[in-house]
């Protein structure tokens, strides 16, 4: 990826010229990363032997199902409809064998056109997509770039002049540079719709059509979802043709591995309660998630006051001090990161062993998407949801979502609301605190580094 710091890349030995073949693997003055492996699964499945390399140095040796199912597909130029949440590898899945075939292409794009453009929802989710499309393509001739807003568009508009292989981006700042003809997408021949569902759900439905009426109609789509709506099924019928249809995990059903714990509390006393939580696990990561921007920022700062160490990331946050944020808490520099639903899906950071639920989304579905950030790579995870009696309806909406009933882990079940079979008896230790909103806990937790971004 090509950032707005415009990362320093191997020269090619010359510039970029329309129309130019790219050398042959190993001409020039370029020699691939490392040795190609002639074999494995991944080349058995067609994909090029320098990202075959890359990814067998990453760890990536079998393919996962979704992997499985979608490579030989798309290798074979077909559409794919992926109904697949994060966490099962679907970003390799249409990544791997998408940069094969632009390297068999072997033409360098355009100015201001892009081979290939990935859309996501949110500008972290484009971000974790680009930093993984560069690591498969790492010594290849492929270039990716990403466009997101709350970066200078200055920057992407200059950038885009000279063309991009993949360009990775939301579709709001998209939509921007196109109307700036900054970036024309009529040699766009691949295109990749990642989390669709939560693109409609954050209601870029209409760009997305008007982005549609942009791209060539020979081309190949893939679009990825984790559920889907009515919408979605219209949307993909808009999009795709005769797609191959693969689907791992049915959709709102949340990973099994995901210890997963309701607790009763009144409002008053959430942050209280988050704290002897977050004072238990010390040195571990967590992820707490909020429903408002304000509420967010506010209980950041007060888990600062109180010597956790913790970042926010919410919408009223500039883009870098979310990427900043996110980087911290990436490499453990902070070990708590509060955020709206900005974050709920698509994040993968391993380390995550803790999500909670300080507010109860309003959406059932997000809560699966929370609760995904974390038992990943193998992990286990816990996911604990605060319930205050007025979100009793959210929880039920939530079982139902699932289909199944969190067990109680503290707290009591308001008498009225309790459901058959539960006998209304909490399980598990601990009350809920009484008393006085956000006190400070009983409990300290050990003072522990403070992260920059925590007072952004
Ligand atoms: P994704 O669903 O694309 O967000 O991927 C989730 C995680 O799974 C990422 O950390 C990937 O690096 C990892 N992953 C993807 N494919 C494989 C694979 N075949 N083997 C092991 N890990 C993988």
């Amino acid at each position: 990826m090509e950032n707005q710091n415009n990362r320093r890349r191997p020269s090619r030995g010359g510039k970029s010229r329309p129309g130019h073949a790219y050398p042959a693997p190993n001409e020039g003055r370029r020699a691939p990363a490392r040795d190609p492996l002639p074999t494995g699964p991944f080349a058995d499945m067609g994909i090029d032997p320098r990202i075959n390399a890359n990814i067998a140095a990453m760890g990536l040796n079998k393919p996962t199902p979704i992997q499985d199912q979608a490579i030989p597909a798309v290798v074979g130029g077909r559409d794919v409809l992926g109904l697949a949440q994060t966490g099962t590898g679907k970003t390799a899945a249409f990544g791997l064998p998408m940069l094969t075939r632009l390297i068999k292409f072997g033409k360098k794009p355009d100015p201001k056109t892009c081979r290939a453009l990935i859309l996501a929802p949110t500008r972290e989710l484009a971000t974790q997509i680009a930093t993984n499309i560069d690591a498969y393509a790492e010594g290849t001739p492929i270039r990716s770039f990403r466009v997101v807003g709350g970066a200078s568009i200055n920057v992407q508009t200059e950038r885009m002049s000279r063309g991009v292989d993949v360009l990775i981006a939301t579709p709001g700042r998209l939509m921007d540079l196109i109307e700036r003809r900054a970036i024309d997408l009529s040699a766009t021949t691949y295109l990749v719709l990642d989390e669709a569902d939560q693109m409609l759900d954050i209601g870029f439905i209409h760009t997305l059509r008007k982005i549609a009426r942009m791209l060539p109609k020979e081309r190949q789509t893939l679009m990825f979802s984790a559920t889907m709506p009515k919408l979605m099924s219209e949307l993909s019928d808009t999009y795709l043709t005769d797609p191959v249809k693969v689907a791992v995990n049915p959709p709102g059903k949340a990973a099994d591995k995901i210890d997963q714990g309701v607790h009763f509390v009144s409002q008053g006393d959430k942050a209280t309660l988050l704290a002897e939580y977050l004072a238990k696990h010390p040195g571990e990561l967590s992820m707490v998630f909020g429903r408002t921007k304000h509420g967010c920022e506010k209980l950041s700062k007060l888990l600062d006051k109180w010597g956790f160490s913790v970042a926010a990331i919410h919408g009223n946050k500039s883009q870098g001090q979310r990427e900043r944020a996110l980087q911290a808490f990436r490499k453990g520099d902070t070990q708590v990161l509060v955020a709206t639903d900005v974050a709920a899906r698509g994040l993968d950071i391993p380390e995550v062993a803790h999500v909670y639920n300080y507010d109860l989304p309003n959406v059932a579905e997000n809560y699966v998407h929370r609760i995904g950030r974390t038992a990943r790579a193998g992990r286990d995870g816990r996911a604990v949801a605060f319930c205050a009696p007025a979100e009793l309806g959210e929880l039920r909406a939530i079982e139902r979502a699932m289909k199944s009933s969190i067990t109680v882990i503290g707290g009591e079940v308001p008498a009225a609301t309790a459901p058959a079979g539960r006998g209304g008896a909490p399980r598990g230790r601990g009350k809920p605190m009484d008393g006085g909103g956000n006190k400070r806990p009983a409990r300290r937790p050990s003072r522990q580094p403070r992260s920059r971004q925590a007072k952004a």
